[in-house]
């Protein structure tokens, strides 16, 4: 059992010996019968481990080919988790463009307590060596990046944190490990909001951190997730072990369909620019090919009309949502610029393409005729062009 698709239905799952049930059975339950006083092994309360959790877990581990797994109440508190091993002085290094909420939590949270980071283009060669400092004891980069798909080649920053001896991170929550082989690649952590395509029915909020074979993280994490009491609860991991057993289908049907999107959006006037690694007018392309199975279900586009082209053309939707979230069955649209990337000053953000005619779909699996008349309706909208009456019989939604 070593192809991924197998890996996804099988690595972790256990039947339930009593019942012979196929399943991992759901343990939802608070605190688990000691053998005897002072008598130690196994497990004792779900605020530690949860053998659903476990189950996680092992899936995880075996997706990403890592040593085993941690799994948090969110992605965020998996990202928590790994910076709260940082002392005060110590300095992370950050890719330029990242989830706005791993921004946040470094200037709104970390900064009181001393750990100081500073950003990196990580998608140029240098671009992380050069930002590394005497105090740096974390690099962490997400690519493709959220919202704007610039992508890190993950190898080489992999060596460039290597010869600086200084753990790399990969936030791989745009790709999943059937998308991007994080670890393999070098680094020794790889980040999920499993919020996303692995439970990928915008069911469940959940992260994990994935561990390199030979890396001194699990204990630490394990550790810092009792202590801080972050663990995913049972439900949410035996939704998400669900999810997975789907993911090669589902990230497949998101590619093959965001791919027929950038290339509609990327032929329209309404539009300045797309941004999709599937694309050949890509910065990255090659690299893309590279490091990636195919270009993930993210695209993101920035309308020439700014602001008030975003809002109409939002207004008009009728199969893809406005909110925050993606990865999951249902198309969404977010504009990072007021959503997820609002911790960014508006300098920065500009410097970085989020501008306010910036807009982020997530592909979902509905139909692609209907995602595309969708958005035909929005791009017209967004001209300020209303839209074509119903057909006779009524509309269909
Ligand atoms: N990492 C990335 C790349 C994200 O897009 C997000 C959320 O949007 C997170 C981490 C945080 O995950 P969660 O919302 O599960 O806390």
């Amino acid at each position: 059992m070593t192809e991924i698709e197998t890996l996804a239905v099988h690595a972790g799952r256990r039947s339930d010996l009593a019942t012979g049930a196929v399943l991992t059975p759901l343990h939802q339950v608070t605190t688990f019968a000691r053998a005897g006083v002072g008598v130690e092994g196994g497990y004792t309360y779900s605020r530690v481990s949860n053998p659903t959790v476990t189950a996680l877990e092992e899936r995880l581990a075996a997706l990403e080919g890592g040593e085993g797994a941690v799994a948090f109440a969110s992605g965020i508190a998996a990202i928590d988790a790994v910076f709260r091993r940082l002392s005060a002085g110590d300095h992370i290094v950050l890719s330029d463009m990242v989830y706005g909420g791993t921004v946040r939590l470094l200037r709104d949270v970390y900064a009181r307590h001393g750990v100081t980071f500073s950003f990196a283009d990580a998608s140029k060669p240098g671009g992380v060596a050069r930002a590394v400092r005497p105090a740096t004891r974390l690099v962490l980069i997400e690519s493709p990046a959220n919202p704007t798909l610039k992508l890190a080649d993950i190898r080489a920053v992999a060596q460039e944190c290597r010869a600086a001896g200084v753990p790399l991170a990969v936030d791989n929550t745009f790709l999943t490990p059937y998308g991007q082989r994080a670890i393999d690649l070098g680094a020794d952590l790889a980040i999920h909001s499993t919020t996303k395509y692995l439970e990928g029915h915008n069911a469940t909020v959940g992260g994990a951190v994935v561990v390199r074979r030979g890396a001194d993280w699990l204990e630490p994490l394990r550790l810092l997730r009792k202590c801080a009491g972050t663990i995913m609860a049972p439900f949410e991991a035996w939704l998400t072990l669900r999810g997975t057993k789907t993911l090669a289908v589902r990230l497949d049907r998101h590619a093959a369909s965001a791919q027929v999107v950038a290339q509609f959006l990327e032929g329209r006037p309404e539009v300045r620019r797309v941004n999709y690694p599937g694309l050949a007018s890509h910065p990255q392309r090659a690299l893309a090919a590279r490091q990636q199975r195919h270009g993930g279900g993210v695209v993101s586009f920035e309308l020439a009309g700014g602001l008030p082209a975003v809002r109409r053309f939002a207004d008009a939707l009728q199969v893809v949502t406005l909110a925050e979230n993606l990865g999951a069955v249902e198309s969404l649209l977010t504009h990072p610029a007021t959503m997820t990337h609002a911790a960014y000053t508006p300098q920065e953000r500009d410097a970085l393409g989020v501008t306010d005619g910036l807009l982020r779909i997530s592909v979902g699996l509905e139909a692609e005729g209907d995602i595309l008349e969708d958005l035909e309706r929005g791009l017209r909208a967004s001209r300020g062009v209303p839209a074509p009456a119903p057909p006779a019989g009524g509309a269909a939604y």
